[in-house]
């Protein structure tokens, strides 16, 4: 099993010592878990050798700038709809994961799309409106009733669950869950099927329970939630 990690801009290295940690408290546990490798992926070639992929936070318009000139765009969008590939998304990852936004660029950014969200970007201001709130997610299999604080940095939020995307008899389609909200009541997490997106950023923290409850629940589908 490899899991990529998207490396053109953000976050991504403190994604991989988080995954890392997280297999080996997998391991930890016993039983038989497969081998793990976590990649940075920069190249359509790197992109078609791994089975999962976590796309970092930054800045989404560099992203998209940047993920055209590596001529990656048409390629993630083609992994992000495979349906058999489970990708997440945190804070910028999350914004070009959506099939819709708002708050973006007058003329327009380019997304990979695939989760049916509309996103609204920046929601809660600037850099310096930067802040960490406890979120709870009673779905983690470490101290569930714990609530994960989370770092939100020019977050987004997900404003609308673009709810006909979902269509109930073709297989390939999922409904959207939402997996978290702040007390205020914005959506901040969310999955549909094989895809998972977050505002805020596990991986700017030493928790890794929200990174074991991706490899084991949506990557190695271990659990069954
Ligand atoms: N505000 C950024 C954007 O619009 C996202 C910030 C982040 O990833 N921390 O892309």
């Amino acid at each position: 099993m490899r899991i990529g990690i998207l490396a053109l801009q953000g976050a991504f290295q403190e994604h991989a010592v988080l995954l890392e940690e997280a297999y080996r408290q997998l391991r930890a546990r016993g039983g038989t878990v497969i081998a793990l490798e976590v990649v940075e992926v920069r190249t359509p070639s790197e992109l078609a050798s791994c089975d999962a992929l976590v796309i970092p936070g930054g800045e989404s318009t560099t992203f998209g700038i940047v993920a055209e000139r590596n001529g990656l765009l048409d390629d993630l969008r083609r992994f992000v709809r495979d349906g058999s590939k489970s990708v997440w998304g945190t804070c910028a990852g999350l914004i070009v994961l959506a099939d819709q936004i708002s708050g973006g660029k007058s003329d327009g950014q380019p997304l990979i799309g695939g989760l049916g969200v509309r996103v609204c970007r920046n929601h809660f201001g600037r850099q310096t409106e930067s802040f960490i709130a406890p979120v709870s997610m009673p779905f983690l299999s470490d101290e569930p009733q714990r609530p994960l604080e989370s770092v939100f940095i020019r977050a987004p939020v997900v404003d609308v669950i673009l709810a006909d995307d979902y269509k109930a008899n073709d297989p390939k389609s999922a409904p959207v869950e939402v997996l978290g909200r702040l007390l205020s009541g914005e959506i901040i997490a969310v999955r549909q099927g094989h895809l998972v997106g977050t505002s805020f950023h596990p991986e700017l923290t030493t928790d890794a329970r929200f990174h074991k409850w991706w490899l084991e629940t949506c990557v190695l589908g271990l659990t069954a939630r």
